[in-house]
């Protein structure tokens, strides 16, 4: 028995259409009799392997729904720990994708902002300045005050 490398028919756009002939030779089990054929190349396949196929096919499409299913409910966890109310957990082409229902943006990364209370660094930016201001006012004091010692003796 003669062994062939398997024309899977996997090309994106091409169809299988049903087509029940004896004569032809599956070509995945090489039994003859096949019920369908690819309406674009030459690649045929009994009916067996047919609902093999698609077999495998709905189990792997199962298992990547699940798994993206999984994905979803962990982010909107993490969102809803994080307190990212704002934020909604999407799926676009496959990927998990963060909408900001306010803003009517999305991104691919997960969206962590620090905590709403940032008025501590507000306040810390603010303090150098002063300090700056405190110690101008401070040497000019000294300044004036030597100047005015000076003078005076
Ligand atoms: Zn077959
Ligand atoms: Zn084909």
């Amino acid at each position: 028995m003669d062994f062939q490398l398997i024309p899977i028919c996997s090309e994106i756009d091409h169809e299988m259409e049903y087509k029940y002939r004896s004569v032809d030779i599956c070509d995945i089990c090489s039994k003859s009799g096949i019920s369908y054929r690819c309406i674009n190349c030459d690649y045929s396949r009994c009916s067996g392997c047919h609902r093999d196929i698609l077999a495998s096919e709905e189990i792997s499409e199962r298992l990547r729904k699940g798994k993206i299913k999984n994905d979803i409910k962990l982010a909107e966890f993490k969102l809803k720990e994080d307190g990212l109310t704002q934020w909604d957990v999407m799926v676009s082409n496959g990927e998990i994708c963060y909408v900001n229902k306010l803003m009517r943006t999305y991104s691919f990364e997960y969206p962590y902002t620090e905590p709403p209370n940032n008025s501590p660094d507000i306040k810390t930016e603010v303090r150098p300045r002063e300090q700056i201001n405190n110690i101008r006012c401070g040497i000019a004091t000294v300044y004036e005050n030597i100047k005015n010692y000076l003078s005076h003796t």
